[in-house]
């Protein structure tokens, strides 16, 4: 377990899973009924971007620090609850801490919601720990999250999403991640499964197709790239959404291409799609 998430905190992958998961969430908060958030590696929770790990590879600069450059106009207008957690920025573009999905959550859920967030990595446990505060909603869960989410569906509210966004350092990532799902969803039909990933070769498309053939209704995948290829470091990524909320296809239609178009450096591009419809 190499993987810190304090490196990449707050690039364009971060930007583009956490504006679609403040989106889901809103949508979920239509309805006074409580819901469960499970993250099922949830990281530290809070990134200082002027720390070392963050400006050693200062990835931030290519994602949060661009978001100033998206317009006024309806694309804003459904960031906006994202970038009010995020908070201001400073002039390089960089907020006092930036969070990760356990604090984004954190700042949109409401007093009857409830967060499980599992990270197996005993320091970022802890500092996950930290950051969330005397927060009797939220339950930190040092352990594996793949077994972890077996043993809290379904939860008691019945409602809710669950974020699947490991960091793919096993070669077997996308193998372990579809069969968390599989599992996960047979006892949870009516939860909302996000799973993160980067595409870097052939290996994204083949999960879809696997996904797709599954068996499995209701996948919505969304994705986004910000070069052609030909540049260093991770361009593209996706998050495949099984059971979407139902605003989120007319809203990623709008949100993608304005961060595409904000971070994207010249060959920025994005993609919605129906892996399985009803
Ligand atoms: N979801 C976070 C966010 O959006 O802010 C970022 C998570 S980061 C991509 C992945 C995290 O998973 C790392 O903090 C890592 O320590 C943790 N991790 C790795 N393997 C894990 C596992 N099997 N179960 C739970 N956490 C794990």
């Amino acid at each position: 377990m190499n993987y810190r998430h304090a490196f990449h905190a707050g690039n364009f992958a971060d930007v583009f899973k956490h504006a679609l998961l403040a989106r889901m969430l809103i949508y979920l908060m239509r309805k006074d009924a409580p819901l469960h958030f499970i993250d099922t590696h949830a990281g530290i929770g809070l990134y200082d971007l002027a720390g070392a790990e963050a400006a050693r590879t200062g990835e931030w600069r290519g994602g949060i620090a661009r978001l100033a450059g998206v317009p006024d106009g309806p694309a804003r207008d459904l960031l906006a609850p994202y970038l009010r957690a995020v908070g201001g920025l400073d002039g390089q573009g960089r907020p006092a801490l930036y969070p990760g999905s356990p604090a984004l959550a954190q700042a949109l859920l409401r007093p009857q919601d409830r967060m499980s967030l599992c990270e197996m990595h005993p320091d970022d446990a802890q500092l996950l720990t930290q950051n969330m505060g005397r927060d009797r909603r939220a339950k930190v869960i040092e352990a594996d999250g793949y077994a972890a989410l077996n043993a809290l569906v379904p939860p008691r509210e019945r409602r809710g999403l669950v974020l699947i966004d490991p960091p793919f350092e096993a070669d077997d990532e996308f193998a372990r991640m579809q069969a968390a799902l599989l599992r996960a969803q047979r006892k949870w039909r009516e939860g909302v499964f996000a799973l993160w990933y980067p595409v870097k070769d052939a290996s994204a498309g083949e999960f879809a197709r696997r996904l797709a053939a599954s068996g499995l209704r209701r996948i919505l995948r969304l994705q986004l790239r910000i070069g052609d290829g030909s540049g260093q470091g991770l361009q593209a990524c996706g998050l495949i959404v099984l059971n979407p909320p139902f605003a989120l296809e007319a809203e990623a239609a709008l949100i993608l291409p304005a961060l595409a178009q904000a971070m994207g450096a010249g060959g920025g591009g994005f993609g919605v799609d129906w892996l399985a419809g009803e």
